[in-house]
């Protein structure tokens, strides 16, 4: 019954086997988060496509195929902590919470955080997640250093304050570009100094925040 959950999540891991996420952890959590519960509810019979899809305060539900990518970069083991910069609809956040030891997820739009928190603590369980509202540019400094860090909006450069709460040895994954195109970019902190080494192209809403995007007229604050 192609319209079944579980056929269309199983559908769904192999699709982004076939794309290239190899780890079977990663590919696991897709399976056990229920995207449809993330998604509006017109918007329910498309949750197990992998696009991304529009929710409330004009953001977006990332797309499977990046929210896999993004966490396969990340190259959990169980042990971290994580600090996730874009909770949106808290999706990604799920996925973060079965692979790491503990999440903490900023949104600059309360009304999202609210409706994460509800589904993730309220109707999931999950008790291994911490939430903030405000800009997540400038970190969660009172809980740094992370052993990964994930943004999940676009931002014009590495913003150095994030950079600063990354503990060595750690990892950091960030879109980084133009508002119209970017590239995922993978940078490692060693001897305090940010390595990058990888990226593919990718496309998200903008961050928002004083070391991102200006919120109105879009110009790239410094930093
Ligand atoms: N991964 C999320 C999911 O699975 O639903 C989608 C995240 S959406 C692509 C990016 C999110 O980043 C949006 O909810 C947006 O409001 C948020 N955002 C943008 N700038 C931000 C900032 N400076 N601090 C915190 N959140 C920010």
């Amino acid at each position: 019954m192609p319209d079944q959950p579980d056929v269309r999540a199983r559908e769904l891991a192999n699709h982004l086997r076939q794309r290239g996420i190899t780890d079977a952890k990663v590919l696991e959590a897709i399976l056990n988060v229920p995207r449809d519960q993330f998604v509006p509810p017109a918007m329910q019979s498309d949750a197990w496509e992998d696009r991304a899809l529009p929710i409330a305060c004009e953001q977006t539900i990332s797309q499977p195929f990046m929210v896999a990518l993004m966490t396969q970069e990340l190259a959990l083991t169980g042990a971290e902590r994580v600090l996730e910069v874009g909770t949106g609809s808290g999706y990604q956040t799920a996925v973060l919470s079965r692979l790491a030891r503990e999440v903490f997820t900023v949104e600059r739009h309360a009304a999202l955080s609210e409706a994460a928190r509800e589904m993730l603590d309220g109707r999931l369980k999950l008790t291994n997640v911490r939430y903030r509202v405000g800009d997540g540019t400038i970190g969660w400094p009172d809980a740094a250093p992370f052993d990964r860090i994930l943004v999940t909006a676009a931002a014009p450069d590495l913003p150095e304050t994030l950079f600063q709460q990354l503990a060595e040895g750690g990892r950091i994954v960030i879109p980084i570009g133009s508002e119209s195109q970017q590239q995922l970019n993978v940078i490692d902190r060693r001897d305090g100094k940010p390595v990058h080494f990888r990226s593919v192209s990718c496309r998200f809403v903008p961050l928002v925040g004083e070391h991102g995007w200006d919120g109105t007229d879009r110009t790239p604050r410094t930093q």
